[in-house]
């Protein structure tokens, strides 16, 4: 791969981790939304140099990191159960949190506020380290904090990082092999869902400003439903299902999640973090008292750095228990692909112009409002353009739509036409029905 500077670098391969913000001795990166909500760098072209330092440090162009155990020491963990209630596992965060505050470290994490923004800060007490409990599945804002934890630990504070794979690799990155008193503990992950896409259901659900607390995860109806809390300003709360509610459906399903998710490599083996934390997805298979419905949480031992940190929070728990790596991923992501919804890209675009709830229910049942049928891909460019502002205008009025060919349009005719430039514009810019008999 040859980009010039880490702009050119594909949506598919940015994992959005800010570490080449923070590398560039000119200041020339920033970290902006794009249209679908996700956080990429910009380069000022005329602040960069071409230096290339943001290229070298980028963990997506350097090779992983593999010190790591491959094949790691897995444990299922219970800390006590008020904790688990309060957590979205077995509560092996807060574990490991106190266990570096109590060594006069501070600790990394995310935390949402009443705007619902969803970002890391730095925690100095167990108070500080209660809004950071619990998942947030929303990509998280870094913000300045790679520059904050490098200072840190220039001072000597030991500093505990929590968060995906992409970003402990991008953290360690930045601090190249200044990583003395760095604990890093990655999470299991499955991917990263757009902020704008959870702004947008809060805004067109309650109305984000009436909304007083959201869980993405509750365990009101057991650890392994897929269930959201919405607790509103009025004192009624809303619980969405996993089957009903559209954030619960489209994260659950893939619909809203990053690019770079889709082919990880961080996901696999071995992991970034020192300690790998998640969900004991499948441990009632392997022993059911493992699994009371209150949480289970999975960690991954891997490195020595993180065995003593393990070793020494053991006593605080009220199950550890070594399990077979195998009893334990055979339902997490321990694989670099995974597949996005298939009309992943279609919902983004349907954000543009209509509900976000209309684009979850359409992208879901593959629904379309309107249907053309017409000469829609005729070789010239007025008929082209026609078209295609037909289209524009229907989806103005929030209309979805899908261009249909004559029927009897099939086979070789079809697959002829296929390579007409009309034929590609169409494909490029259309949603094209199959063929009809
Ligand atoms: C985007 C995302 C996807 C995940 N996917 C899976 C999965 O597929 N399988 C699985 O087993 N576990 C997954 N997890 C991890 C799981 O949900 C729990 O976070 C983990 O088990 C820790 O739970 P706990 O009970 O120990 O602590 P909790 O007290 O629940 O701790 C939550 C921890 O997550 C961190 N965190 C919260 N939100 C974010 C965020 N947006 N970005 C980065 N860090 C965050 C907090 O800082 C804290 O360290 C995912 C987490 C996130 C954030």
């Amino acid at each position: 791969m040859s980009v010039k500077h880490i702009g050119d670098l594909k949506k598919t391969e940015c994992y959005g981790c800010s570490a080449c913000v923070y590398s560039c001795p000119f200041g020339a990166i920033t970290m902006e939304r794009d249209s679908e909500g996700f956080r990429y760098p910009v380069v000022d072209e005329e602040k960069c140099t071409g230096c290339g330092k943001c290229r070298k440090i980028c963990p997506s162009i350097c090779p992983k990191d593999m010190s790591n155990a491959p094949e790691p020491e897995s444990y299922a963990v219970w800390a006590d159960d008020k904790l688990r209630m309060d957590s979205t596992s077995g509560g092996a965060f807060t574990l490991i949190a106190r266990n570096i505050l109590a060594q006069g470290g501070v600790v990394c994490g995310v935390v949402m506020d009443e705007k619902f923004h969803i970002f890391h800060t730095i925690a100095t007490n167990e108070k500080e380290i209660e809004p950071m409990r619990r998942s947030k599945y929303v990509e998280s804002d870094l913000g300045d904090m790679f520059p904050r934890i490098k200072e840190l630990l220039e001072k000597g504070t030991k500093v505990l990082f929590t968060g995906t794979p992409c970003q402990v690799a991008g953290l360690k990155a930045y601090l190249g092999n200044k990583r003395e008193g760095l604990i890093a503990v990655d999470l299991m992950c499955h991917g990263g869902t757009s902020p704008k896409v959870f702004e947008r259901y809060l805004d067109e659900t309650f109305g984000r400003e009436n909304v007083k607390r959201f869980y993405f995860r509750t365990k009101y109806y057991g650890y392994n439903g897929t269930t959201c809390a919405v607790v509103l300003k009025d004192g009624q709360t809303y619980m969405g299902s996993g089957e009903l509610d559209p954030f619960v459906k489209g994260s659950y399903r893939s619909l809203f999640l990053r690019k770079s998710c889709e082919d990880c490599k961080f996901a696999s083996m071995p992991r970034q973090g020192d300690i790998t934390i998640g969900d004991c997805w499948g441990i009632a298979k392997y022993k059911a008292e493992l699994s009371d419905g209150r949480g289970t949480s999975l960690i991954l031992v891997n490195n020595e750095k993180g065995r003593k940190i393990v070793e020494e929070i053991s006593a605080n728990t009220q199950v550890f228990e070594k399990v077979p790596l195998e009893a334990v991923t055979w339902k997490n992501r321990f694989k670099e692909h995974m597949q996005a919804h298939s009309q992943r890209d279609r919902f983004f675009e349907m954000l543009d112009y209509t509900s976000m709830h209309k684009a979850v229910k359409y992208c879901m049942e593959n629904r379309y409002d309107v249907g053309v049928l017409g000469v829609w891909f005729g070789c010239n460019y007025g008929s082209i353009a026609t078209y295609y502002g037909l289209m524009k205008q229907l989806q103005g009025l929030g209309l979805s739509v899908l261009m249909i060919d004559k029927p009897g349009f099939v086979g070789s005719d079809r697959e002829l036409a296929e390579e007409n430039h009309s034929r590609v514009f169409a494909n490029t810019h259309f949603h094209v029905a199959s063929a009809i008999n």
